[in-house]
């Protein structure tokens, strides 16, 4: 019997398990032949996962290799799942055919030669299909200072557009923010900061891996870069940019990577956003689904490239606080407001430029394809007419002068645009291994090779014309097929004429196939003439490849005044089709709106709908003597408080992105961050329940909120028994107003907090009006001064649809409360107690009244569990234990 062998013994093994000591820690997906082969450990975990069979190598052997594979023109598919179950795979390719490693000598030859060409990560994307092109994709890495939670450094990269941003959080809340905001895919990070990662990111959860020490060249890369953009760099952000950068270069063996700008972001330069905000403001996405339709970032987009859209959502996500930029992009959007041939022009033209940015990446890192090079080509030739139609409108404008953000600026890259024109074919393939990519006359060697092959060609058919004639087959027919090449096909009722000098290759069933020498020459010609055109193709089309990757830094800065113009165009159509009006930016802690509106609610109602509200608001105490700065808004559940309140950091959050906004008039005065602590969730994932979530957003708001804050306040305490939450709510209103000064809106159910309004200077009662006709109510959606006079609980749940039954017990109660002669805050308890007009028909069977477990029954079966406020509970309690013990 033969010794069993060693499977994974085999020279392929061998070279596999090369390759996957060099990668341990990514899934190595091993291309042989038509199929990437995954095997061992990899396989095992992998198959599952990408729901395939998992079979074994050499079945019969003692050490079967687990293994599994999948087809190599399916990969995209298998990459996506693996990727997005944050699996690293390294992909390792064939470099050369096996006919190639045959004709190799020397070690190591007979098998072909392989290595990884990149490793695919969350964070090292590239493809289309795994991006979303209105968002970027960034790979980060954080480096703290000691330990994390604390200070620490940031640093993005994107792949797909080379965009490098760095920043420093002096607090763990910054981070945060920022990390929120930027919504790295993949993260960097010392071990020992995974689980705050972990915490802070959720429910995003990009992939996180270990951060090495980056090496000296990197280092010295980013350093430059930094001594480029003018600033030396913190030692943390030097190691993060560095990370990240030695990172990212490793996904891409053999590649260059375009670095051609170290952006610095600087925090309290920005409106900053948290992530609390950034999720209760739906800028982004809605709370409900997660959809991105029913966002601000919808709401406002009405851009028409990739380009653009990311830097909308770039500009939504950290607006600014130089008024310089902010009049820049209000400028450049009121010289389009009023040009609406102009606006309309300029966004169609704005379709015809493709994805600039991530096409020239691409080119960059050797994996565009001739189609793409052709749609660079398509928008290099779309860029001037954007520059014409910009010109027009200079000439319009009575300065004679274009507002520098949509300036296109002057080099419009027509030399690569025209190498392009001359090299690539109008409608090129969708891959490089195709014939056709490059234009008739671009290139002499080119041409002679399809000369050539043409000519070959054509010999060919003449041989058939002479040959026929000859032997006077009429039928007779030069044909070719892989296996015998070019051959003459003769059949059986002629097969005395031919000639014999042919020799015969095969018989078929209905005649004879020969060659002939002549032929075989031809053959070989053509044969060659093709096989050395189309390298000669693909030369050229790497030469074309490489002139573009030369020319990334001027495209891409060409891409960023592109995205510009289409985010300002989209952002006047906006404006124009919605009706807003620019904003007065000021320094002052005010926001004085005029008729200001939100911008996604007003979107979803019929036009004309929508009821515009006034909102004036000052912090500081400067001026303080004319505004208030805390207004409490009470009035009805459904009254329209929250999208009074929401609109008005809306509003604000559009000013500092440079956006006009949706108001007959607005002043907004810079804003360091807006705080938002609005509706109730339960964060169970991190154990904590509804209330406690509440307070710990507030306390964070208490304690980061300076005088230049904007702070929103929904219903805070509610969360808790009525008196516990009436009397933090009441303290936290005294410390915003007395100690912090921001600009606040709270809006709230506590009646009793209007109290304030007299006894605090800065603080003013505002409700949301109602129209009340015999008990239903009309919603005016209208802000008035003045406390509300009532809640309408009652009112609301009869719009609800509760029982009859229950809304005359809740009506009879109430009004005896209301009629209570001790007043509020504590009712007394026999105000519960049934009346006999509402008592149970029933109660009598029972054994009357008197019974006080009768009575309790009684009382229980009328109890409107659903209506009961905790206070009303918990007080219902204390009466019957009182009653029943005594
Ligand atoms: P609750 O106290 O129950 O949270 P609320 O007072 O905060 O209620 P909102 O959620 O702001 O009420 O508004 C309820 C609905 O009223 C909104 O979904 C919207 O359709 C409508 N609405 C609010 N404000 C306006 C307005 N200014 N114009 C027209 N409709 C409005």
């Amino acid at each position: 019997m033969p010794a069993p062998h060693n499977s994974a013994d085999t020279p392929v093994m061998r070279q596999f398990l090369e390759v996957k000591a060099q990668h341990p820690d990514a899934i190595v997906m091993f291309r042989m032949g038509d199929f990437y082969e995954l095997f061992f450990e990899d396989a095992v975990t992998v198959a599952p996962v990408l729901d395939i069979a998992l079979t074994s190598r050499d079945k019969g052997a003692e050490d079967a290799v687990p293994m599994c594979g999948v087809p190599y023109h399916a990969i995209g598919g298998y990459l996506r799942t693996l990727v997005e179950r944050g699996f690293k795979v390294a992909i390792c390719e064939q470099l050369e055919s096996p006919e190639e490693a045959k004709r190799r000598k020397g070690p190591g030859a007979k098998i072909v030669r392989r290595g990884v060409v990149r490793v695919v990560t969350p964070g090292a994307l590239l493809d289309d299909e795994h991006l979303r092109q209105e968002e970027p994709n960034y790979l980060a890495a954080l480096v703290a200072d000691g330990a994390v939670p604390g200070p620490c450094s940031i640093a993005c990269y994107d792949l797909s557009t080379s965009d490098f941003v760095v920043l420093r959080a002096a607090e763990p809340h910054v981070a945060q923010a920022e990390l929120c905001r930027l919504g790295p895919k993949e993260i960097l990070a010392d071990p020992a900061a995974h689980a705050w990662l972990t915490q802070v990111m959720a429910p995003e959860q990009p992939r996180l891996e270990p951060l090495h020490t980056p090496p000296a060249s990197a280092m010295a890369r980013v350093r430059e870069l930094a001594r480029e953009g003018g600033g030396a760099l913190e030692d943390a952000t030097l190691r993060a940019a560095a990370a990240v950068l030695a990172y990212a270069e490793a996904t891409q063996p053999g590649q260059t990577l375009l670095v051609h700008r170290l952006r610095r972001h600087e925090p309290a330069a920005h409106l900053v956003l948290d992530e609390t905000s950034l999720r209760n403001l739906e800028v982004f996405r809605t709370n409900r689904d997660g959809a991105r339709r029913g966002s601000l970032l919808w709401a406002l987009d009405a851009t028409k490239t990739a380009m653009g859209a990311r830097l909308l959502r770039a500009w939504l996500g950290a607006p600014v606080r130089d008024r310089r930029i902010i009049a820049a992009r209000q400028d450049a959007i009121g010289a389009l407001v009023g040009e609406p041939k102009v606006r309309a022009k300029l966004q169609s033209q704005l379709r015809d430029v493709r994805d600039v940015v991530r096409l020239t990446a691409r080119a960059r890192l050797g994996t565009a394809t001739p189609r793409e090079l052709g749609a660079l080509r398509a928008s290099l030739f779309a860029v001037p007419e954007l520059r014409k139609t910009l010109a027009d409108l200079k000439k319009r404008r009575t300065d004679r002068a274009l507002p520098e953000a949509i300036d296109l600026g002057d080099d419009l890259l027509e030399d690569l645009r025209d190498d392009l024109a001359r090299t690539l074919v109008d409608d090129p393939p969708a891959h490089m291994r195709d014939v056709g990519m490059i234009r008739d006359g671009a290139d002499a060697a080119l041409d002679e090779q399809r000369r050539l092959a043409a000519g070959g060609r054509d010999a060919l058919a003449a041989i058939e014309t002479r040959e026929r004639e000859r032997t006077q087959i009429p039928t007779l027919k030069v044909q070719h097929n892989r296996v015998f090449g070019y051959y003459l096909e003769v059949s059986r009722s002629h097969l005395s004429k031919v000639p014999a000098d042919w020799v015969r290759k095969q018989t078929i069933a209905g005649g004879e196939r020969y060659v002939t020498e002549e032929l075989a020459e031809h053959e070989a010609r053509v044969l060659s003439a093709n096989e050395r055109a189309l390298s000669r193709e693909q030369e050229l089309y790497l030469a074309l490849r490489g002139r573009v990757s030369a020319e990334a830094e001027r495209l891409v800065v060409l891409g960023e005044r592109v995205a510009a113009i289409d985010v300002l165009a989209g952002l006047a159509d906006i404006a124009a089709a919605h009706d807003y009006v620019r904003p007065e930016i000021v320094d002052e802690p005010v926001l004085d709106i005029e008729a200001g509106r939100h911008p996604v609610v007003e979107r979803m109602l019929e036009v004309g709908r929508f009821v515009p509200n006034d909102t004036a608001i000052g912090g500081g105490s400067s001026t303080a003597g004319e505004l208030a700065r805390l207004w409490v808004i009470t009035g009805p559940n459904m009254g329209g408080k929250s999208t009074a309140i929401r609109q008005v950091a809306l509003i604000t959050i559009l000013a500092h992105a440079g956006s006009w906004v949706p108001a007959r008039r607005a002043v907004i005065g810079l804003c360091d961050r807006v705080f938002t602590r609005v509706g109730a969730a339960d964060d169970l994932g991190r154990g904590e329940s509804t209330f406690m979530v509440e307070m710990r957003e507030t306390a964070q708001i208490l304690e980061r909120a300076s005088v230049q804050s904007l702070v929103l306040l929904d219903e805070v305490g509610r969360g808790t028994a009525t008196f516990d939450g009436l009397s933090l709510a009441w303290a936290i209103v005294e410390h915003l107003h007395d100690q912090v000064g921001c600009r606040t809106l709270f809006a709230t159910h506590y009646h009793e907090l209007c109290a304030l309004e007299g006894v605090l200077p800065g603080v003013k009662n505002v409700h949301v009006a109602v129209h009340e006709d015999r008990g239903r109510i009309v919603f005016l959606h209208q802000l008035v001064s003045g406390p509300a006079g009532r809640s309408y609980g009652i009112a609301v749940g009869r719009l609800a649809g509760l029982p009859a039954r229950v809304l005359r017990r809740a009506t009879r109660i109430l009004e005896r409360l209301e009629a209570d002669p001790t007043g509020t805050p504590r009712p007394q308890l026999e105000l519960f107690a049934p009346t006999t007009a509402s008592a149970s028909p029933a109660a009598s069977d029972r054994g009357g009244l008197d019974d006080p477990a009768h009575e309790l029954a009684a009382a229980l079966a009328e109890l409107d569990l659903d209506g009961l406020s905790p206070r009303d509970a918990h007080m219902w309690l204390v009466h019957w234990a009182g009653r029943i013990s005594r």
